[in-house]
């Protein structure tokens, strides 16, 4: 045994439980409750099929949002959808200083969706307006990104892409009103370092897709190759709201 694993023993992410095999993240138990996102979902912002509204269009490899208005990322993708099992490291992670569950989840990020990983050329996470991350003292997207970087040994920038807009929390919103406060929140510092480049963005939670989609929007103006997105759950209709 190594002297990280006295110190960090390796515990299940959902409910602390030793008895977890080495290089895992989940007991078993756990492991069996999360739900996946897999496919059938929406090309574009990844909405699995059975939670979409069924107002099913004639292409139907975009749900209807999508459809309606397509986002200005390329493509967004999830790990899981955010239930209880998820839920809990997410918020550690999140409000009670569990910094080394950003590493967890970049390792899942980087091997359950290899091939989107594999194809960017700087990763970006979704940056906290100056207010909250004095309050929260870190940015927990900022975080995983940074594992993520390491990882992959790709570029992470940190600087770039500023959020200069105190948007209210976005939990318990509907996604009109999600909408309208993120709209413009984000603005570019630095076009040069996305020209031509896939992005990758990352943020913990994607809830209706709208904080992804402003970013996006700017970065757009800088003319990257292609922007992807990445979080860990998402918050889907009929499962738990982001708290
Ligand atoms: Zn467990
Ligand atoms: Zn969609």
């Amino acid at each position: 045994m190594n002297i990280a694993n006295i110190i960090f023993p390796n515990r299940c992410l959902g409910c602390g439980s030793m008895e977890i095999e080495q290089d895992r993240e989940f007991c078993p138990s756990c492991w069996g409750e999360l739900i996946f996102l897999k496919e059938p979902y929406c090309a574009c912002c990844g909405l699995p099929f059975i939670f979409d509204d069924g107002l099913y269009s004639s292409n139907e490899s975009l749900c209807d949002h999508c459809n309606k208005s397509l986002p200005a990322y390329d493509k967004a993708r999830c790990l899981f959808v955010y239930s209880d099992v998820i839920k809990k490291p997410i918020l550690s992670l999140k409000h009670y200083d569990n910094t080394q569950y950003a590493k967890t989840f970049a390792k899942l990020m980087a091997r359950m969706q290899t091939d989107l990983c594999q194809a960017v050329d700087l990763i970006v996470p979704i940056p906290l307006h100056w207010k909250r991350l004095i309050l929260r003292q870190y940015n927990q997207a900022a975080l995983i990104a940074k594992h993520l970087g390491n990882i992959l040994e790709k570029p992470v920038d940190y600087k770039s892409l500023i959020r200069f807009t105190n948007t209210k929390s976005q939990g318990h919103q509907s996604r009109k009103n999600r909408q309208t406060n993120v709209e413009n929140a984000f603005q570019l510092k630095e076009q040069v370092v996305f020209k031509d480049k896939n992005i990758l963005l990352i943020d913990d939670v994607m809830t209706t897709g709208s904080t992804l989609h402003e970013a996006a929007k700017v970065i757009k103006l800088a003319k990257p190759k292609g922007i992807y997105c990445l979080s860990i759950a998402r918050s889907v209709l009929g499962s738990d709201s982001y708290r």
